[in-house]
């Protein structure tokens, strides 16, 4: 029986997995390397847990999933229904609940195409039978455990399901390792605990492979061991609903949501990761009307001053996406089968890309080895996504947009459109052929082919040849 072994690494830095395969400290990752493959892979944006996990269930992208962070604000929803629990969304806390119906219902997930599934530790369980979703009484328990107090007992937990299970009558196991992440967040993404996470995750592959190949299911089986995003160290914290209140707006956000009963807003601000932003704005507190650039050219300047700001999206009055950073600006234009890239005042990305019409594809190749990598492609579809903001902003290195309201304090953070939260490793036991670079996205079709299950979904990804 074929199976697919899925162990999502959550926040695994793709150059401390480098560092610590060079000192030899992950004998049996390396192993698997030796005999299969290791690539470097793009994440998609923003590059955080849950909307990053999208891709790899669903093969889209989290715009047209309509899950374009772990915050958001639906303008359209609040100024019809500001009461109704679909007007914004946190999925940090109770609002969890509602990840599953929230993402776009023309798109089935793994779960739903492959009857024999088993999720540990996952956000997104649609379409899994209760049975197996191995981790839903215990999840909350773990991950408060490993949020708050920097427990890494959620790995080995993990672990052990997925032992209990492995000679079960199943095809597809998708087990997320969070362990990386929590620590990361309170340590710092180099501390020396982090990396001892890299090492124990080793052993446990190692106790994982010896089961496989006990019990004759090496051979068939794939085993698939990635990221969903990388981090960086902060340094410094630009609480961005600060920001905004200082200079006169009223500010809707998370945690004081109950706001809402007693104020208007003329702004909200809704953080993932915490790297990442989606700014919503109104004029004269009316949430129903079309966004227009032009009447907050002042706000946007004052943005873009602050070292904390990279890089800042947002669509003129034609719809054109424009980009700004402090090196430039670029209009993206959404051509259906291509993309128009405009450089207009140096590049924004510092690319060296001249103005034309290009294929998706074409754009990951050229700025795979850039700092930016895919951003093209991801804004682009960040804004299918009704409930994107009218301002995104992505942080620079060493900065994330949240201070107040978050703990325990962020000592790292991700989410950007930077290198070091986009690239991930993607490791396989098998050989790959491959002539393109990876997305995570490409991973959804390539299960499905080892596994010879066919979907309606309209997956943008392309199946890695497994030789
Ligand atoms: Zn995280």
């Amino acid at each position: 029986m074929k199976k697919v072994i899925f162990l999502l690494l959550d926040g695994a830095r793709s150059d401390i997995l480098f560092e610590e395969l060079k000192k030899n400290n992950l004998p049996n990752l390396k192993k698997i390397i030796d005999e299969g493959s290791h690539n470097e892979g793009v994440t998609v944006f923003p590059s955080t847990t849950g909307p990053a996990y999208i891709p790899f269930l669903t093969g889209t992208y989290p715009g047209p999933a309509n899950m374009p962070g772990i915050r958001w604000f639906d303008k359209n929803m609040y100024s019809k229904r500001k009461f109704d629990s679909g007007s914004h969304r946190s999925y940090v806390g109770f609002e969890n609940i509602y990840f599953n119906s929230d993402i776009k219902k023309s798109y089935k997930t793994l779960f739903e195409i492959i009857p024999k599934s088993i999720s540990i530790f996952n956000e997104i369980t649609k379409g899994l039978k209760k049975s197996q979703n191995l981790t839903r009484n215990s999840k909350i328990f773990y991950k408060l455990l490993s949020h708050f107090y920097g427990s890494t007992i959620i790995d080995s937990s993990a672990f052990k399901k997925l032992f209990k299970v492995l000679n079960d009558d199943f095809n597809f196991y998708f087990c997320c390792l969070y362990g990386i992440d929590s620590i990361s967040h309170i340590k710092g993404s180099d501390h020396s605990d982090v990396r001892e996470l890299y090492k124990k995750f080793d052993d446990n592959l190692g106790l994982l492979v010896s089961k496989l190949k006990k019990n004759n299911l090496w051979n068939d089986s794939l085993l698939i061991i990635t990221s969903d995003h990388g981090h960086t160290n902060t340094n410094r914290h630009f609480d961005l609903v600060d920001f905004c209140k200082s200079i006169g707006k009223q500010v809707f956000y998370y945690p004081l949501i109950l706001q809402k009963f007693y104020k208007d807003f003329n702004c909200s601000v809704m953080v993932s990761g915490n790297s990442m932003a989606h700014i919503y704005l109104n004029e004269n507190f009316n949430w129903s009307e079309k966004f227009n650039i032009n009447n907050h050219k002042d706000f946007l300047n004052l943005l873009l001053k602050n070292d904390a700001v990279d890089i800042v999206a947002y669509k003129n009055p034609k719809e054109e996406i424009i980009v700004e950073s402090m090196n430039g600006k670029a209009i993206i234009r959404d051509a259906e089968s291509d993309i128009y890239y405009q450089p207009l005042i140096n590049d924004p990305f510092k690319y060296n890309i001249s103005e034309g019409f290009y294929s998706a594809d074409k754009l990951l190749e050229l700025t795979i080895n850039t700092d930016y990598p895919d951003a093209i492609v991801q804004i682009v579809q960040i804004f299918k996504s009704n409930r994107s903001g009218d301002i995104i902003v992505s942080a620079n290195n060493g900065y994330d947009f949240r201070e107040k309201y978050e703990f325990p304090e962020h000592r790292s953070s991700h989410g950007s459109l930077r290198r070091e939260h986009m690239q991930i490793p993607i490791i396989l036991n098998k050989k790959i052929i491959n002539d393109f670079p990876i997305r995570t996205i490409d991973i959804f079709s390539t299960i499905l082919d080892f596994l010879k299950f066919n979907t309606k979904n309209n997956s943008v990804g392309k199946k890695l040849n497994i030789n």
